[in-house]
């Protein structure tokens, strides 16, 4: 379990304290607000804080005194249109504040997500948890054959128990020693802060993560995104099921234009035209080169 029954009675308690206000208020975004969405086998997320909601967009971008339009389809209709023309400010008018566990290694590639404020649970000051990530069996894969950064078949029975083994094994070692460094118990007691060197990349770490909707579609988009890495995507996934209750417009736009559509180079429009009027292009014939044409073919499921 990612809590602890105090730090679930905490999070009971702000849900039960409530306050009339005058800030525009997102229903499907107050339904998320606190509660702890389990990721991994100790990670979560969960949603502090938020400013603004579908129509805090269209505000902004009509720059008007009070709602955005004056009809819900109207409102829908210009989210789709700021998204559709790459206009962006609008999107961070909304913002979102989390409170995110992970593993360091998954931490490693987050952070590289440089457009948002984080403040991270302090490994000098505090003594980590004994949580590290371990896997689900059908997550341990081969290293892929096609794609130099990612994974492909599953692992066998037998090496997947092994690997389970030395990894369950490995993080106990090294966290036994870790507790052994920092006791004071007939010792001096290394200090925290050298201490966690011996910790694996998969050692749980915390921060707090606070962005706007638009540096959010770029992290959801790229990291929801089949490439990315299972143990990252999952966190966007996530993200991306709060966000769907938070801003339907937006999202709805995002998922049509970012998520599902896709943006052709030159070389492919003209393909496409020629294809259209009846040619039979290749490769050879397209101007594109091999990655190209396998990426520009795979679009149309060939
Ligand atoms: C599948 C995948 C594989 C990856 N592999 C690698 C890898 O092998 N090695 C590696 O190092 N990284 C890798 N990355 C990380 C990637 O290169 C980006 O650093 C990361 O996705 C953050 O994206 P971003 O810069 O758009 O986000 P943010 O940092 O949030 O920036 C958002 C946008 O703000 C602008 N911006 C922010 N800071 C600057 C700046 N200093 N200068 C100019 N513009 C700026 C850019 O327009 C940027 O797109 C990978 C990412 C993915 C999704």
């Amino acid at each position: 379990m990612p809590l602890t029954p105090e730090q679930e009675a905490e999070i009971a308690a702000l849900r039960e304290t409530s306050r009339p206000t005058l800030r525009p208020v997102a229903e499907g975004m107050e339904r998320h607000l606190h509660l702890v969405h389990p990721v991994l086998d100790h990670g979560f997320v969960r949603v502090v804080d938020y400013m603004g909601d579908d129509s805090s967009i269209v505000q902004a971008a009509r720059v008007s005194y009070g709602r955005g339009t004056k009809s819900v389809q109207n409102d829908e209709g210009l989210i789709r249109y700021l998204i559709r023309h790459w206009h962006s400010t609008p999107f961070e008018m909304c913002e979102i504040k989390l409170h995110v566990k992970l593993p360091v290694f998954v931490a490693r590639q987050w952070i590289r997500h440089r457009t948002a404020s984080v403040n991270e649970y302090s490994a000098r000051y505090s003594i980590l948890d004994r949580e590290f990530y371990i896997p689900a069996r059908e997550a341990l894969a081969a290293q892929s054959a096609v794609n130099n950064q990612g994974r492909g078949e599953t692992l066998g029975d037998d090496e997947a128990a092994r690997v389970l083994d030395w990894l369950r094994e490995d993080a106990t070692q090294t966290y036994d020693h870790y507790e052994a460094m920092i006791s004071q118990e007939g010792q001096q007691g290394l200090a925290r802060e050298l201490a966690r060197m011996n910790l694996p990349m998969n050692v749980y770490t915390q921060w707090y993560w606070k962005t706007n909707l638009h540096n959010l579609f770029n992290f959801i988009r790229l990291r929801a995104d089949a490439h990315a890495q299972y143990e990252i995507r999952v966190y966007a996934d996530v993200l991306g099921a709060v966000v769907k209750d938070w801003v339907p417009f937006a999202w709805q736009a995002f998922e049509d234009f970012r998520m599902g559509g896709l943006s052709l180079s030159a070389k492919g429009v003209e393909v496409l035209k020629r294809r259209l009027a009846g040619e039979v292009v290749t490769q050879e014939t397209s101007g594109m080169s091999k990655g190209e044409w396998r990426e520009f073919e795979g679009v149309w499921g060939v």
